[in-house]
């Protein structure tokens, strides 16, 4: 999370899958800005609040910070994450009198990727285990621990801390993304993260802080800092329009399939593409053949709702007022959880969802088909 601006800009733990999968985009993204989001300022204040609630739990001091971001569903993340991380200490108490906690710990490990440090949001250690433990505050994309290289690196990071004074044989690595419903762990032998870290680690992270090895397009492109303007990126989606089509009037079931496969990256791939023309165009006055800037669609609005009541009342209209409920969220946070069930919760529905076609990948349940006779293979 934090580090020598320099450093962490080049091999951050959170970019490791990235240049672990493409070395040469670690290089190549140093010609980018590293441009701070909403996203990011949010990211950042949720974890703030939660070490803050953390350490007031395990009775450390700490002062409360402040935030624009702040809000009641930050309240209740962090609650939840502070939750997660209370019951692993207490669990790991059970069996251990000597427990090392450690907050918001920098961790080290430039043995392994030049200059290369993080932070781990909570590190337990104790009776042959070491835990791991990161707090996601998005929700867009669900993030897995199971051989995670950022939690990896933590995890090495933490090792070269305690392996002198503690005898690890484990390492238990938590990511809690509560807004996601996700709390992933997954848990590796330290001599296979030692054996990784050598064998995978160690060769990727001289690739790319040399600039060496093969530029490689994938998942893992959503973050670079180069993914508008690249052209392995721009090649391998493109790949798709290099289709050979068999039938010169309609694509066969195969066909179909590959191209949906494909379409999902293709999209975001094009849409990123567009959005940087678009921010040229309109920032910098670039012209592209083909293209004209117009203004968007907008509806109309009032200017003084006050004002506009006025005018209307004193014209002879009188039924110019509407009265709504307050949204289902609003009520519950009002009735608080119980309250709201008890009252209100048999009125209360969830409609199904519009069938939407996702990759199999997609944690959600699959259903069946609307017409019966076309039942969803188990
Ligand atoms: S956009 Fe993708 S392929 Fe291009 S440098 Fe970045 S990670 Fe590598």
């Amino acid at each position: 999370m934090s580090g020598s601006s320099n450093a962490h800009a080049v091999y951050s733990a959170s970019g490791a899958h990235r240049w672990m999968n493409c070395p040469p985009s670690a290089q190549l993204e140093q010609q980018f800005p590293n441009e701070t989001s909403t996203f990011a300022e949010e990211g950042t204040a949720a974890h703030d609040l939660a070490e803050h609630k953390l350490k007031k739990a395990l009775k450390m001091r700490s002062r409360k910070p402040t935030s624009e971001y702040q809000s009641d569903e930050m309240d209740e993340m962090t609650d939840l994450y502070v939750e997660y991380c209370l019951g692993l200490i207490e669990k790991s108490k059970m069996s251990c009198s000597d427990l090392q906690i450690l907050i918001e710990q920098k961790l080290d490990f430039s043995d392994y990727v030049p200059e290369g440090f993080g932070t781990g949001d909570l590190v337990v250690v104790g009776n042959g285990t070491l835990h791991v433990v990161d707090f996601k505050y998005g929700r867009g994309v669900i993030v897995s621990a199971e051989k995670n290289p950022q939690m990896m690196l933590y995890a090495l990071g933490a090792l070269s801390l305690f392996d002198m004074l503690y005898d690890i044989k484990n390492v238990s690595m938590a990511i809690v993304q509560p807004r996601a419903d996700n709390f992933s762990t997954w848990e590796i032998s330290v001599d296979e993260l030692l054996e990784w870290a050598e064998e995978q680690l160690k060769p990727k992270a001289l690739l790319a802080s040399t600039g060496g090895g093969e530029f490689c397009a994938g998942d893992h492109c959503r973050f670079c800092r180069a993914k508008n303007q690249c052209r392995a990126r721009a090649v391998k989606n493109l790949e798709l329009l290099k289709f050979e089509f068999q039938d010169p009037s309609l694509l066969t079931e195969e066909e179909v399939a590959e191209i949906i496969g494909l379409a999902d990256e293709l999209s975001k791939w094009a849409g990123d593409v567009y959005t940087y023309a678009t921010a040229l165009a309109i920032n910098e006055g670039r012209q592209w053949d083909g293209f004209k800037l117009v203004e968007g669609r907008t509806r109309r609005k009032y200017t003084d709702e006050v004002a506009v009541a006025e005018a209307a009342k004193v014209a002879g209209y009188t039924d110019i007022f509407k009265q709504s409920l307050i949204t289902i969220t609003e009520m519950e946070k009002l009735m608080g959880k119980k309250k709201f069930n008890d009252t209100v919760g048999s009125l209360v529905e969830k409609p199904k969802g519009k069938l939407t076609l996702v990759p199999e990948t997609d944690k959600r349940q699959a259903v069946a088909p609307i017409h019966a006779e076309f039942q969803v293979e188990e």
